[in-house]
């Protein structure tokens, strides 16, 4: 099966939001295996909307298209769809009822335009929404179908899951489970991954394939089987023989964070953590704060003067390793956490990451990061790396910093 995406707004056109519906999408069309060629975006525009989609359908079986659905008066896809099938829109009565009650539950009056959104493409599958008002709709018309989702990301994904992703697969008759399983990893380079597990990333069944984060990369396993326990056994097998690859580099199966799997290794441990930082803007403590068990708190400055006064140490606190050091184990003590973190920038705009334990005779341990200066990479980076280096040392993997 071939399908096409369609995303229509004319906010997306001038860049003003990204497309991540076409983002989303594209990846949903890829776990089911349905070839996808083209991608388009199209202003608020009735007529061009219309053209897009008949274009689509020469090329497509499936054209999904988002956005346009609300009650305004440039929400047009309904009347595009319309047109292009030759159908009427006509009134679901159903649907008018649902969106009453969506407004009732928030003790609202739906406006005379909600009514706009029950009339949909005569002969068309609606598609109810519990999640928002717009209902998405499916118009099996002779050139191929369109399925039409709101534009709304939450509202567009929860139509997908339950409804759009079970009709493909009904659609392609498919007799088979198609499962997916993410390894994911960090601080070790997308590139050195690739080399790592070349030869099962040649594989046809399971696919195995890499995206690079900064500072992450994730190892997507796609398995295809008749039944559901044999598409599993097959990603265990692949999951195992991975793991003997990349080892400790991977902290996690599946959506947890990275500072969620550390906090997790804290609160294990009865642990718990303080923080300083410069360079990351108070990055690190926004990450841990989702954490209250095991995350005491954290100081954040524009530079290692202002961390000093805070801590009461001398203001011309030495700059990179030293003065890291110096912070992991002041601001540990300060909150009388186990562990102290320090990210302190050297001369050259480098961050030092230090960690220090309350340990008997723990040293205090150091590294520096390669990623200068304060931009959203660099930071992201450095927050990623300092949490990896965290992870390991609970781990008791210190020596193996950056190694599989
Ligand atoms: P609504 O009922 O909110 O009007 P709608 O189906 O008409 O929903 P749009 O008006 O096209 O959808 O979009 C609603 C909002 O959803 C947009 O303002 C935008 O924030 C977001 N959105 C729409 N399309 C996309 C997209 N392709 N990617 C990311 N966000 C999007
Ligand atoms: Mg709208």
């Amino acid at each position: 099966m071939r399908a096409e995406i369609v995303t229509t707004g004319t906010e997306l056109l001038l860049g003003q939001i990204d497309d991540t519906n076409a983002t989303y999408l594209a990846r949903q069309l890829r776990d089911l295996g349905i070839d996808l060629f083209f991608r388009s975006t199209v202003g608020d525009n009735e007529q061009r909307i219309a053209q897009v989609l008949e274009h689509a359908l020469t090329r497509a079986d499936v054209v999904i298209v988002t956005g346009g659905l609300g009650p305004t008066v440039d929400d047009v896809t309904r009347e595009a769809v319309a047109r292009l099938t030759g159908r009427p829109l006509v009134l679901h009565p159903e649907l008018l009822a649902q969106i009453e009650a969506f407004f009732a539950r928030f003790g609202t009056k739906m406006g005379d335009n909600n009514r706009r959104q029950a009339y949909l493409p005569e002969g068309c599958i609606p598609i109810e929404n519990p999640v928002g008002t717009a209902p998405g709709f499916i118009v099996e018309d002779a050139r191929g179908t369109i399925i039409s989702l709101p534009g709304v990301p939450r509202e567009m994904r929860y139509l997908m899951e339950h409804t759009v992703v079970p009709y493909l697969q009904r659609r392609m008759g498919r007799q088979e489970v198609l499962l997916t399983r993410v390894l994911r990893t960090v601080a070790v380079g997308e590139s050195r991954i690739d080399e790592a597990i070349a030869d099962l990333e040649r594989s046809s069944n399971p696919t195995v394939g890499l995206s690079a984060h900064p500072g992450q990369t994730d190892v997507r396993i796609v398995a295809k089987a008749p039944t559901r326990a044999e598409a599993e056994a097959l990603l265990d097998d692949f999951e195992n023989r991975i793991r003997q690859r990349l080892g400790a580099a991977i902290y996690a199966t599946g959506d947890a964070t990275l500072e969620a799997v550390v906090a997790g290794l804290l609160q294990e441990r009865g642990a718990t953590l303080a923080v300083a930082e410069t360079l990351t803007q108070g990055d690190l403590a926004q990450r841990l704060s989702p954490y209250p068990a095991v995350f005491r708190g954290g100081i954040v400055a524009p530079s290692g003067a202002g961390l000093a006064q805070v801590l009461r140490l001398p203001a011309d606190l030495t700059p990179g390793e030293a003065g890291a050091r110096l912070l992991a184990h002041e601001v540990r003590t300060a909150w009388d956490a186990s562990w102290g973190l320090a990210v302190l920038e050297d001369e050259e705009e480098r961050p030092w990451v230090a960690i220090a334990a309350d340990l008997p005779d723990a040293q205090v341990h150091t590294r520096r990061l390669r990623y200068q200066g304060r931009e959203y990479r660099s930071r992201v980076w450095t927050t990623t790396l300092a949490l990896e280096f965290l992870r390991r040392l609970l781990l008791g993997l210190a020596d193996g910093w950056a190694q599989f």
